[in-house]
């Protein structure tokens, strides 16, 4: 789905036009990818709550500060990651994009 391997240039955010297999359109059409803000988000709430209840339930409610650096902190360091997954499902969700066993096996 991406020119390159997350772990090989993890700033990289190009996609490709079609999959190399089956031609799958991976940008069904134009700004399709707008709404993986939303998942993005979802992301982003799911993350906050976690390290909020690892900061209170470890460091026993540290002041504020601690936990807007501890979650820009981990934000930061997993973006990429949300970027490219929030992308990943919001093209199976809302893309049409269904299983085709006849591609399975390239
Ligand atoms: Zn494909």
């Amino acid at each position: 789905m991406f020119k390159t391997s997350l772990f090989h240039k993890w700033y990289d955010r190009e996609m490709e036009k079609n999959c190399k297999v089956c031609h799958q359109a991976f940008e069904p059409e134009p700004g399709f990818y707008y709404g993986a803000m939303f998942v993005s988000y979802a992301f982003s709430v799911a993350i906050t709550f976690v390290v909020g209840m690892v900061l209170f339930h470890v460091f026993g409610d540290p002041e504020m500060w601690v936990y807007v650096v501890s979650l820009l902190g981990v934000v930061g360091l997993v973006w990429p990651l949300m970027y490219r997954y929030s992308r990943a499902i919001f093209l199976h969700v809302f893309g049409g994009i269904r299983f085709d066993a006849k591609y399975a096996n390239d």
